[in-house]
């Protein structure tokens, strides 16, 4: 059975019946001229009719391609048997319960400008009845003070800022590391 040119081209449309194909070929039917490129394309064309007519013939193409298919199921699935990446989430860990001595709680806030999450809003609270704790300054006496009850100790508790929020990411770093060992 002899097939003209464009029989042929039909053919291995319909055969790879690849959308992209026949978008190529929908382009360059309705773009008239790009000769180079239009004689690439009816190389590749061509190139493609005589795989598909000539020496390879269609089922070991089809073999080929399920097998590749085989190949990437059993790989997913054997991916998806590795022990799953760390799952502690560490935008979950807000509060702690003994932080120097205290429970406190805090936020994420991303910040762009850093290109990183920063801990904000940290509060300490009371230790009698888990109110916030707040700093006071009365005449040269600095102390810490509970906003409902009667606590108070000498200082401040939010003095050294720096301290807790590197507590707070040497607690995630632990608590990363455990996951991540335990799994
Ligand atoms: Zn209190």
């Amino acid at each position: 059975m002899a097939l003209s040119r464009n029989e042929k081209i039909t053919l291995v449309a319909a055969i790879i019946s690849s959308p992209i194909l026949t978008l190529v070929i929908d382009f360059f039917r309705s773009v008239p001229i790009f000769s180079t490129i239009k004689s690439a394309y009816y190389w590749t064309v061509d190139l493609l009719v005589s795989i598909l007519t000539y020496n390879i013939q269609l089922w070991i193409v089809l073999v080929i391609l399920i097998v590749i298919i085989v190949a990437l199921g059993i790989y997913g699935n054997a991916d998806s048997n590795k022990p799953k990446a760390s799952q502690f989430n560490f935008l979950n860990y807000t509060t702690d319960n003994n932080i120097a001595g205290f429970k406190w709680t805090w936020t994420y806030e991303f910040s762009n400008e850093k290109n990183r999450y920063i801990i904000s809003e940290v509060k300490a609270y009371c230790p009698n009845c888990d109110s916030p704790l707040r700093f006071k300054n009365d005449f040269l006496n600095e102390h810490t003070e509970c906003i409902r009850c009667d606590y108070q100790r000498p200082g401040n508790v939010y003095g050294d800022m720096h301290r807790i929020e590197s507590l707070i990411i040497d607690n995630i770093t632990r608590m990363s590391r455990a996951n991540v060992s335990g799994s």
